[in-house]
């Protein structure tokens, strides 16, 4: 009786402990299903996003080209005062455009059952803020001391309204190529890729590109100072900017043919033609115009996927020659959280990085294509027809990373006064910042001494990974 029952507990506890490892078995396999199926989301969240975003890029430069053409069209037929208005609208859609491809990057996230991010919320919402102050410089904490100019009267609210509102919708694709006004390169000290060498102690990072600086560096008195941020940002989102400027030319290109023709077929044989009639027909002018033109810093020959080039990016053979262009691209951040239910099993993050251009060209009049859509004099012109997904690397701006609020508040709150004190001169909030951490570094002599000493050594093992200055060398797709 006695050992019957003790058989039968065996049994029971037998049972338990198979039954608990069925359970945990079933349940590491839901982990895994949900970890494989996370990630699947995250990924499709974050590509759909990026072509979300470059689909409004691209819609908003051919919007800018009609309006360039309208614009042409209104000096054709002298409706000189359409003019202010067709430029005003032009300025407000390098703003709008772009950002309505921000809240269009939201919903084609959540569509693919991406959640939140509390952080990239945070982020938009601060830096709405920092616009809303440089609109009113001395109001609030923190204030930038540089006010920069607006495009039109108003501009810095209306935009800082805008990032607002994306961001009350929450935010689930955090764009990841914004070019701050204050942080875009031009300095080493705005180059990420500084700090990571010096807190890595990637002394070959400094052999390719920062040798003088290493050799001659005393202390942070030596820095030249910060650059101005250049005038032609101001005309462009931050966010999923179009790479485009006003450039003040008179009309040479749009002159319209048909009423060029008509124009010369009521000139009566023989006569000659009276130029100030001419002028006045509006076929042509030689008045200074307003037009948008691509901005030759952002839209070129796309150097990263040159398979001879510095970067090598990988091509696989020639490249088209109109995809063979730089300029506007979209790129999306999109996490989600991995909490696996079976115990012992550590909590994991699912990420996804993706890229997204438009892309075009123009049609010659005798068939054919033109080179690019940015060929035409420079001039914006409705040209785009497709978005692709491009390699994360390739895409412009990538390494100015909203996603990254650490940066940004490094550039904004404690370059400037480190550059006037040195690193006593930082700021308390500054303790934990990594980037700080580097400058700490960097700022004993000890510390580049021995770099160079290990140089002297050591160079000859150095070789060249990926990008220069600006380079930020990680992988293809940053994941
Ligand atoms: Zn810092």
């Amino acid at each position: 009786m006695n050992s019957a029952r003790g058989r039968s507990g065996q049994i029971a506890l037998l049972m338990l402990l198979l039954l608990t490892a069925a359970l945990l078995v079933v349940l590491v396999c839901f982990d895994v299903f949900t970890a494989v199926l996370r990630k699947n989301d995250t990924q499709n969240a974050g590509d759909a996003a990026a072509l979300a975003a470059a689909r409004w890029q691209a819609a908003s430069l051919n919007l800018e080209g009609e309006l360039n053409l309208l614009h042409a069209l209104a000096l054709a037929t002298g409706e000189t005062n359409a003019v202010r208005g067709i430029n005003a609208i032009q300025e407000r859609l390098a703003f709008a455009g772009p950002l309505a491809g921000l809240a269009a990057a939201q919903t084609a996230a959540r569509e693919n059952h991406a959640f939140d991010d509390p952080q990239g919320e945070e982020i938009l919402r601060a830096h709405a803020s920092a616009l809303r102050s440089l609109a009113d410089p001395g109001a609030g904490p923190g204030s930038p001391d540089l006010l920069y100019p607006e495009p039109w009267p108003g501009a810095w609210r209306e935009y800082a309204d805008m990032i607002e509102t994306v961001a009350a919708g929450g935010i689930a694709a955090v764009p990841g190529n914004t070019r701050y006004f204050d942080a875009a390169g031009g300095h080493i000290l705005l180059e990420r890729a500084f700090y990571m060498a010096v807190n890595g102690r990637d002394w070959c990072w400094f052999f390719f590109n920062a040798m003088p600086l290493l050799r001659g560096y005393r202390s942070f008195s030596d820095w030249p100072p910060l650059p101005e941020p250049d005038e032609s940002d101001f005309s462009n989102s931050e966010i999923f900017g179009l790479g485009i400027r006003p450039a003040v030319a008179p009309l040479v290109m749009f002159m319209d043919e048909t009423a060029a023709a008509e124009f010369l077929s009521a000139v009566p044989p023989g006569e000659t033609i009276d130029a100030d009639a001419l002028r006045e027909s509006g076929v042509m002018t030689n008045a200074a115009q307003k037009w948008y033109v691509y901005d030759r810093a952002a839209w070129g020959r796309w150097e990263k996927i040159d398979p001879q080039g510095e970067y090598r990016f990988p091509a696989a053979g020639r490249v088209k020659p109109e995809y063979d262009v730089d300029g506007a691209a979209a790129v999306c951040r999109v996490r989600a959280d991995i909490d696996p239910s079976s115990p012992g099993l550590p909590p994991a993050k699912a990420e996804w990085l993706a890229a997204a251009k438009p892309f075009g060209y123009l049609e010659e009049p005798g068939g054919g294509r033109r080179e690019t859509a940015v060929s035409l004099g420079g001039y914006v012109m409705p040209a785009f027809r497709a978005v692709r997904l491009v390699p994360v690397d390739t895409a412009r701006g990538a390494e100015f990373n909203t996603a990254d609020a650490s940066w940004v508040e490094h550039v904004r709150r404690h370059l400037r006064p480190y550059m006037e004190r040195g690193p006593s001169g930082l700021p308390p909030a500054a303790a934990g910042c990594v980037w700080c951490d580097a400058l700490r570094l960097w700022e004993q002599a000890a510390f580049r001494e021995y770099g160079l000493r290990w140089l002297e050594v050591n160079s000859g093992t150095c070789r060249r990974s990926g990008g220069g200055p600006g380079g930020h060398g990680g992988s293809a797709h940053g994941h």
